[in-house]
């Protein structure tokens, strides 16, 4: 029988990014991070405002030297929540890796760092990017630029839902043609989000 093709490895768990970035309470930049090891998730953060703190979103920003200081970062928070020991794992991400983070990583033993978006690329980020790409060849540690556009990030999730649309999936019972009619309906979804796969 045809499978609907699954995400591979890195999709599902750059998926997985993407999903916790939404908890993110920094709108400057909702980023996230996802530790693994063996395919095996052992830690997992977004940018955060100190647990049991007022959050960004709530109070506002606290700006210092053009940056939010009130928040750590989705990789901080991930390896603060690790529960395994992170040598030889992947970190999944989405949003640029600052190199505070990237020497973060790289001193918790990752070895691989597999990010979704293009904002690595922002040139404000140029700087910074060419540093930590240097620590990160000095270190052995592989960079992987899994998506380079929002689109793709988006390609991601079509095979998700396409995925899910087929058999034993939770979107399996639900009619293709409600689809245009939900998604533009509901306040959760952005307008002109209305393609469905076609053998969805
Ligand atoms: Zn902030
Ligand atoms: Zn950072």
């Amino acid at each position: 029988m045809k499978q609907i093709e699954k995400p591979n490895w890195d999709e599902t768990f750059l998926i997985e990014a993407v999903v916790l970035s939404a908890r993110g309470s920094c709108d400057r930049l909702r980023a996230a991070c996802v530790l693994v090891k063996n395919n095996r998730i052992v830690g997992a953060g977004y940018n955060g405002s100190v647990s049991g703190t007022p959050t960004c979103d709530e109070v506002g920003h606290h700006m210092k030297e053009n940056h939010c200081i009130r928040t750590l970062h989705g990789e901080e928070n991930a390896i603060l929540n690790a529960v395994a020991d992170l040598n030889g794992a992947t970190a999944y991400l989405v949003g640029a890796p600052c190199t505070d983070c990237v020497r973060r990583l790289l001193q918790a033993g990752i070895k691989r760092i597999v990010n979704a978006g293009d904002l690595y690329k922002n040139p404000s980020y140029a700087k910074d990017s060419a540093f930590s790409q240097q620590l990160m060849k000095e270190k052995g540690v592989e960079f992987v630029q899994y998506c380079e556009t929002v689109e793709e990030v988006l390609g991601l999730f079509a095979k998700l839902f396409k995925r899910l649309c087929g058999p034993g999936g939770i979107f399996q019972n639900v009619p293709t043609a409600t689809w245009p009619r939900l998604l533009p309906d509901s306040d959760y979804f952005p307008k002109g989000l209305t393609e469905t796969p076609s053998d969805c």
